[in-house]
């Protein structure tokens, strides 16, 4: 049997800044800031990280009229196009489209009136700035979960549609939408019956997924079982955690279902009985030394011959370890036998010098 293929559903293109968003085009990458916007410095300096590990749009939080002045200045020292995230007050929103914003996302739950929303339309319409639907499982309206009773993929759906006749009713198309819960199995539902029933870009995600090991997990599900179902033009993994760590998890989805490549891909054994090197610390070594690369050779690091040379052989640089030393695998021959304290820093050389 051949390896399953993603066959990607085509949606509407929108333009976050320079990042083009749905029509075929790669899917992109999310994260948000988690500093206080009003602190410049500090949220100047964690966009530029975000964007160093590949992050190619960064959400920031406008709570008040304070963060939409620093919005202005964060704005004019960082590279990555931003969304400003509103809640509750159009007029923050306006203030951020004004600042130069790239995306507005808004709850249109929480805005207020439709009078709010159609002002925060029509600024967004006239700077051809694009807005994200951000539908949450926990701040539906009240109408519709006296309806639902609970906040079913369904009660998702129906706000969402609403919504998004409401926008076009306003003549306003440059949307994505998204369609969150922290159930991952109600994500799923929620966004598979959005994708049948619009051609807009959809932004995936699993909201408050969680810590670092269980929220990537959560995430993995959620938006690689819509992405395996050709679902999905950007994706931004919330994880309670430095949201470096989201773009890096990101990367490891759209990898592990080969939609997208970004930074070497380590393979490593788990170890057992038979490891006679320090492979966990060697692992750990190496993928610190590499972590800014942005080409993605298949790195392997096995503990031993069992699977070893047959997975460092397979890769484009490999070790397999053995007493005290590792075999040196590049483009699947063999190349030297390394004493165990080189490892780590032959290692590194070699992908450098490969990639460079
Ligand atoms: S490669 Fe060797 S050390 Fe690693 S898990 Fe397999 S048998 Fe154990």
């Amino acid at each position: 049997m051949e390896r399953v293929k993603i066959r990607r559903k085509k949606t509407r293109c929108i333009y976050v800044g320079n990042i083009p968003i749905g029509g075929g085009a790669p899917i992109a990458v999310q994260s948000m800031t988690n500093t206080d916007t009003r602190d410049v410095r500090s949220t100047v300096r964690q966009v530029q990280q975000l964007f160093k590990a590949g992050c190619e749009i960064v959400r920031i939080a406008i709570p008040d009229q304070d963060a939409a002045r620093a919005f202005n200045k964060i704005k004019a020292a960082v590279d990555p196009p931003l969304i400003a995230d509103i809640h509750f007050d159009h007029r923050l929103a306006i203030a951020a489209l004004k600042a130069g914003a790239d995306g507005i996302r808004i709850n249109p739950g929480n805005i207020g009136s439709r009078r709010a929303i159609e002002k925060i339309i029509e600024e967004a319409s006239a700077r051809e700035v694009p807005i994200r639907l951000g539908i949450n499982a926990g701040s539906l309206p009240s109408r519709i979960l006296k309806k639902y009773r609970h906040p079913t993929p369904s009660a998702m759906l129906e706000t969402a549609l609403d919504y998004i006749r409401l926008f076009e009713n306003l003549g306003f198309r440059q949307m994505k939408i998204s369609l969150k819960s922290s159930n991952v199995l109600d994500t799923i539902s929620g966004y598979q019956m959005l994708s049948r029933e619009v051609d807009y870009p959809l932004h995936l995600g699993v909201t408050e997924a969680g810590s670092l090991v269980s929220g990537t997990v959560k995430n993995a599900l959620g938006i690689g079982t819509l992405l395996l179902k050709g679902i999905g033009d950007t994706i931004r993994v919330s994880l309670s955690s430095n949201p470096v760590d989201e773009v890096r998890a990101a990367y490891e989805i759209l990898r592990a279902l080969d939609l997208r490549h970004r930074g070497p891909e380590i393979i490593s054994c788990p170890t057992c009985g038979r490891c006679e090197i320090d492979l966990l610390r060697l692992v750990k070594k190496v993928e610190k030394a590499l972590a800014g690369i942005a080409a993605s050779p298949k790195v392997a690091i096995m503990g031993c011959v069992v699977n070893g040379p047959g997975e460092a052989k397979e890769a484009d640089i490999g070790i397999a370890g053995g007493r005290g030393q590792g075999i040196l695998f590049k483009k699947g021959r063999l190349v030297k036998k390394v004493p165990e304290q080189e490892l780590a820093e032959t290692l590194v050389k070699e992908v450098r010098k490969m990639v460079n």
